[in-house]
């Protein structure tokens, strides 16, 4: 094969700058964007949010595709080359930026500032009682690389925190629980829970009325996995039992949500356009230059996905 192509399909202003980084960093290989592709023969690696389709025929030496966001749910795998290697984006940038969102979320809810922000369109200097970080339970489903990160602050803070997820993982301060069989007794100790998990078949759905039913009564919500998740409807029962006080949504479905959505204009409903924390283009591509390294030594990539998990 003669030279070889890194083709970048996704937001071009950024891939402008992840070009720079290319040009600095690996200056042997050929940074293309989208639709430039050149030589198609040539293109051995791929960054996209949304892969073209009939990548087998289009790139018939492709060896690896990038995800340029943290998730992996836009792409459909059976669209995909059956042993194309997929690795999603695992970098600082993001991490920094859901530190900093889920932090200023549980904080909001633990401070009670949506009940001020109703207080004060109604006029009301009311003051309630301050709960120490410690009285408060903070629960984040998903305990990968972001629901780890999050956790982090939240121990240093004071929270009482928990985490779930499908395998057991031992994080410092966090009460770690794993599966099916522990999700009971990890919802009803969670004043606050944070949904940090990756949209697959086994999460679709997943914040429902039953595992809503769990939680202790007046419980926040957090929500900045993916919209397909929650269940819109259960959530605005939950809302008018009181179930939940109040939710903090970033991700909906779809995206935007209609302008006659009850999310819209709900009270105790916190809406962000999917805004957490996004991928951040000089760090992203120091990563993906780093993995890129770690193919061509035949090292495992970080961000590799299981396919057959979709995650
Ligand atoms: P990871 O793949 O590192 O972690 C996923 C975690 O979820 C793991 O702990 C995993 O368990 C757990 N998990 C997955 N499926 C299940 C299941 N069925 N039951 C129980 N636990 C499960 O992902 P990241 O932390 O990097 O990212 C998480 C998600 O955050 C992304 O997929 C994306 O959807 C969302 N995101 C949202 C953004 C926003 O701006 N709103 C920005 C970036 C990401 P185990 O450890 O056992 O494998």
């Amino acid at each position: 094969m003669g030279a070889t192509t890194f083709l970048y399909k996704s937001d071009p202003v950024r891939g402008r700058q992840w070009a720079e980084v290319f040009r600095r960093r690996a200056p042997g290989l050929e940074f293309r964007i989208w639709p430039d592709i050149g030589d198609p023969a040539q293109v051995r690696f791929l960054a996209a949010w949304e892969p073209p389709p009939h990548l087998a025929e289009r790139f018939p030496n492709l060896e690896v595709l990038f995800s340029s966001g943290a998730g992996v749910d836009q792409f459909d795998f059976g669209a995909l080359p059956p042993d194309l290697p997929v690795v999603r984006m695992v970098e600082p940038g993001i991490v920094r930026g859901m530190v900093e969102y889920v932090t200023h979320a549980v904080l909001g809810l633990h401070r009670d500032m949506p009940r001020y922000r109703r207080q004060q369109q109604e006029g009301q200097w009311r003051p309630l009682p301050v709960r120490p970080a410690g009285e408060r339970r903070v629960g984040v489903l998903g305990l990968g690389s972001l629901g780890q990160a999050v956790l982090a602050p939240l121990v240093g803070l004071g929270f009482d925190c928990a985490g779930w997820s499908r395998s057991r993982h031992a994080v410092e301060g966090v009460q770690c629980h794993a599966g099916a069989d522990e999700l009971p007794a990890f919802l009803a100790r969670t004043d606050i829970l944070v949904c940090l998990l990756p949209l697959t078949d086994s999460t679709r759905g997943f914040l429902d009325a039953r595992l809503f039913s769990m939680l202790p009564q007046g419980a926040g919500l957090v929500h900045v996995g993916r919209g397909p998740q929650l269940v819109d409807a259960d959530l605005l029962a939950a809302l008018a039992s009181g179930r939940i006080g109040d939710a903090v949504l970033d991700v909906t479905d779809p995206e935007p949500l209609p302008p006659a959505h009850a999310f819209w204009r709900h009270p105790c409903v916190q809406l962000t356009p999917h805004i957490a924390s996004m991928t951040q283009p000089l760090s992203a591509a120091e990563v993906v230059l780093d993995n890129l390294r770690r193919f061509e030594a035949g090292e495992p990539m970080l961000g590799l996905v299981d396919r057959a998990r979709g995650y």
